[in-house]
C-alpha cells in the first residue's frame, strides 16, 4: 500500500521525512490528528531494518497517541517520531539538534518527548533548537522522570477497577500480582503496599525482585508463572502482548490492570477477557499518567497540578468500565468509543465562530 493510501485509511494528516547527511539523521515525524490540539508524542530511536518498518511503526504509534490524549482529557492531538538508527552507537549532539531543527519547522504542530531509545539528555539537545519538546530535566523547568507519575496513574486505575467489582477502593488484603518491577512497577508496588495490598511479584532481574521482597513483604514468583497465579488483580508492568491465546487460558485473576503498553496481543483478546468475566483496564488509558505529566510542561510545570490530573484517572477508568457495561462491549472498545466521541464533540465545538477565530484570520 502506498504511504498516501496508508494515511488515507486512518485519516492521517501529515508524514514528514527528515534527512541530515552530516549528522546521519534519518527521521520520520507523523501527525495523525490535531482536532484536540498539537500532536504530542515521543521520539523513538530504533535500528529499523527497512524504511517501511519505520513508517508502519510511526503511523501506528501516532494514531495511538490521538486516542490516548483524547481518553486522558488532554487538549492534545496524536503524533510520534522515529529516528532510524541504533541508539547504542549512533547518538550525537548533532543528531538530536538536527532533529530539533526539523521539529521547529513544524511550528508547534508536533511536540516531541522521550520514548524507547531516547533519554532526558537527548531531549536537552533537542531543546537547544526548539521549545516544542517535553520530558526535559527538572533543573531546566521540565517534569523529569515520568515513571513515578505513570505508576500513580496506574494505581488510581487499579483502585477504580477494584471499586467497580468490590464496591470499595480500599486495596487492603487484596492480592495483586505485579509483572515487571522496573521504573513503573517498583513505584506501583510501593503505593499498593502502603494501601495494605498483598503483593506477588516477578521480574527477570533478581535485584529488582529482592528489592520488592525486602521493602514490601512481597512474595517472589517465577517470571513464567506470574500471570498464572491465583490473585485478585494481575498488573502487567513489563512487556507488551502478555494477554495472548496461551496466557488468557491460564489467568486466574478478576482484573487485568497494569502500566505495560500494548498488553493485548490482538484486539480480540479484549473481547475474550470480557467473555471470561475478567475486567480489563485499557492500557492506553491507565498508563496515561506520564503523558499527563509532560502535558503540564506546556503551561509551565507544576507537580501538584499534574498529580491532581493523574488522580482523575480513577474516574476516567470508571467511566470506561461503565460504558463497556452499558454497551455490552469490551473495555478496549469502550475506550475507543470514549476517545472518538470526545474528538467528534470538540470538532463540532470548533464550528462555533468567536472573536478569537476572527483575530486568527479564519
Ligand atoms: P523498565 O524497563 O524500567 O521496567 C521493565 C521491567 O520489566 C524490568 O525490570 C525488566 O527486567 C522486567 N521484565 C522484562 N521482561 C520480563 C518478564 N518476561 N517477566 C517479568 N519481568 C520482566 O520499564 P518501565 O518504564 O517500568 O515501563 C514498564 C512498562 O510500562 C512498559 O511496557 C512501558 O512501555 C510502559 N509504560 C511506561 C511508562 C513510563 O512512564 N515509564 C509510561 C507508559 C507506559
Amino acid at each position: 500500500m502506498s504511504y498516501f493510501d496508508q494515511m488515507d485509511t486512518q485519516d492521517y494528516e501529515q508524514l514528514v521525512f527528515c534527512q541530515d547527511k552530516q549528522s546521519g539523521l534519518r527521521a520520520i515525524i507523523c501527525i495523525h490528528d490535531t482536532t484536540l490540539g498539537p500532536a504530542l508524542g515521543g521520539l523513538r530511536m530504533y535500528p529499523y531494518e527497512k524504511e517501511e518498518d519505520a513508517v508502519r511503526d510511526v503511523l501506528r504509534l501516532a494514531r495511538g497517541m490521538t486516542y490516548k490524549a483524547a481518553a486522558a482529557g488532554l487538549n492534545l492531538g496524536g503524533g510520534k517520531a522515529v529516528i532510524i538508527g541504533d541508539p547504542k552507537t549512533m547518538k550525537s549532539e548533532a543528531l538530536f539538534r538536527s532533529f530539533g531543527r526539523f521539529v521547529q519547522t513544524l511550528n508547534g504542530r508536533y511536540i516531541t518527548a522521550e520514548d524507547s531509545g531516547t533519554t532526558v539528555n537527548d531531549m536537552t539537545y533537542i531543546n537547544m533548537e526548539t521549545n516544542w519538546v517535553t520530558g526535559i530535566m527538572k533543573s531546566k523547568g521540565g517534569s523529569g522522570d515520568p515513571s513515578p507519575v505513570t505508576a500513580r496513574g496506574t494505581y488510581n486505575g487499579i483502585k477504580a477497577c477494584w471499586n467497580f467489582i468490590a464496591d470499595t477502593s480500599s486495596l487492603r488484603n487484596v492480592t495483586i500480582a505485579v509483572q515487571g518491577l522496573g521504573s513503573v512497577g517498583y513505584h506501583l508496588c510501593k503505593m499498593l503496599f502502603k494501601d495494605g495490598a498483598r503483593l506477588l511479584v516477578a521480574d527477570i532481574n533478581d535485584v529488582n525482585v529482592r528489592r520488592c521482597v525486602n521493602e514490601f513483604k512481597a512474595e517472589a514468583i517465577p517470571p513464567e508463572d506470574i500471570h498464572k497465579v491465583q490473585c485478585d488483580i494481575f498488573a502487567p508492568c513489563a512487556l507488551g502482548a502478555v494477554i495472548n491465546d496461551t496466557s488468557i487460558e491460564e489467568l486466574q485473576c478478576k482484573i487485568v490492570a497494569g502500566a505495560a503498553n500494548n498488553q493485548l496481543a490482538e484486539s480480540r483478546h479484549g473481547v475474550e477477557l470480557k467473555e471470561k468475566g475478567i475486567i480489563y483496564a485499557p492500557d492506553y488509558v491507565i498508563n496515561a499518567g506520564g503523558l499527563m505529566n509532560v502535558y503540564e510542561e506546556l503551561a509551565g510545570y507544576n507537580q501538584d497540578r499534574a498529580l491532581k490530573r493523574v488522580d482523575q484517572l480513577f474516574y476516567r477508568i470508571t467511566n470506561i468500565l461503565e460504558t463497556a457495561r452499558e454497551k455490552n462491549i469490551s473495555s478496549k472498545a469502550a475506550a475507543d468509543v470514549v476517545s472518538e466521541r470526545r474528538i467528534n464533540e470538540i470538532l463540532n465545538v470548533s464550528t462555533i465562530w468567536t472573536e478569537a477565530v476572527k483575530a486568527a484570520g479564519r
